[in-house]
């Protein structure tokens, strides 16, 4: 089965309204999603690219449309919130030339193509974030063609359904407190720059969370890289006082391995969760060669798609390093099916942070987390 044509789609990606329906595959219904798209055109020039409109959608997150086309009618598709004008760019002026003509089967190798044709302007980034839409709408692709949801395709059911952690805002854990949700994750309002009275805010924000969902439901927080490794160790002792499971991104990441290994040892039992801001799936090797975090979380859509976080969570198994995807979806949702060591999954609280809503809307019949 040839790839005979890739599309691309952006800006008009559509929230469509459609409610949580059992899927059977990575479901992007491409002819009715085509219906609310505008196709892109296939020659953004880099002059445009440097005039300026196409800059600033080149940092907005999409989300972005990938159709691709075969010989034999089977199509497959993605929708992408990484990369923008700039992912498109990669797919439409450098991988195109080599994937048409190519076997859609073929997604290691096509993969392992992109990879090394990219390493001298690559290696994560946007072009990882190209990567996984092309990625993506391969899997969804072969699922098409066989006519089978994508877990199976991968590595088969792992688990009779999935537990989800839910994230939101301090202010909001309330609402999520005997929701059936395993714990909730919050943005850390208060960091390094803030001193002695950011610490002592910190503590009392953790204190009234904790207090807001009692002691049946895990507490992690998001550090947003705004830590440095004194505010997380003194932050620790009052953070172990309210029970917290995790830190996420505490340090600078990018060659911060070491410090964070360094940090895991002065917070334990408190675990150190990163992962979402590294790109390349070497930066995931460095990570866990060096011991330093608990839970590694790459985003999929960031970081090569489902072939990457096969590859990172078949090193990570063997650190004894659990996979949690960063953020939430169809496609997190179809790698923690299939990946035993992913024990649950984020449900990321979109809209106004007090129900479950479906993440990716232009995805029609994406499962929701229903209690019971
Ligand atoms: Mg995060």
């Amino acid at each position: 089965m040839k790839i005979t044509e890739i599309k691309l789609y952006r800006d008009q990606v559509r929230q469509h309204r459609g409610e949580g329906r059992t899927f059977r595959r990575i479901a992007i219904l491409a002819r009715r999603l085509a219906d609310r798209l505008t196709h892109r055109k296939p020659d953004v020039r880099l002059s445009e690219v440097r005039a300026g409109a196409h800059v600033v959608d080149g940092t907005r997150p999409g989300p972005d449309g990938v159709e691709i086309f075969t010989d034999e009618g089977v199509t497959g598709s993605a929708v992408n919130y990484g990369g923008g004008a700039f992912a498109c760019g990669v797919i439409e002026q450098h991988f195109r030339r080599f994937l048409i003509g190519q076997d859609a089967f073929n997604i290691e190798l096509l993969w392992e193509q992109m990879y090394r044709s990219t390493m001298p302007y690559g290696l994560g980034g946007v072009t990882a974030m190209a990567m996984s839409g092309v990625d993506l709408a391969l899997w969804d692709l072969m699922g098409n063609a066989l006519g089978q949801p994508v877990y199976p395709l991968l590595d088969g059911q792992t688990k009779e359904s999935i537990p989800c952690y839910a994230t939101t805002h301090p202010d909001l854990v309330s609402h999520w407190r005997d929701s059936g949700f395993l714990g909730v994750k919050i943005a850390a309002p208060w960091g390094t720059a803030d001193g002695r009275a950011g610490l002592l805010k910190m503590h009392k924000c953790l204190e009234n969370c904790r207090g807001a969902i009692g002691n049946n439901m895990e507490l992690m927080f998001d550090c947003y890289l705004s830590w440095g490794i004194e505010f997380a160790s003194r932050m620790a002792e009052r953070a172990r006082e309210c029970d917290v499971k995790w830190y996420e991104d505490p340090l600078q990441n990018g060659w911060a391995e070491h410090m964070n290994a360094e940090l895991r040892t002065r917070i334990n039992p408190i675990q150190v969760a990163i992962g979402n801001l590294d790109y390349d799936v070497k930066a995931f090797c460095a990570i866990l060669a060096a011991r330093s975090c608990d839970v590694i979380q790459p985003e999929i859509q960031w970081c090569g798609g489902l072939a990457a976080v096969r590859r990172i969570a078949a090193m990570a198994k063997h650190y004894d390093v659990p996979v949690i995807p960063h953020g939430a979806g169809v496609y997190n949702y179809h790698f923690v099916q299939s990946n035993l060591n992913s024990p649950f999954a984020e449900y990321l609280s979109v809209g106004d942070g007090t129900k479950v809503r479906p993440i990716l809307e232009a995805i029609v019949g994406e499962p929701r987390w229903l209690p019971g």
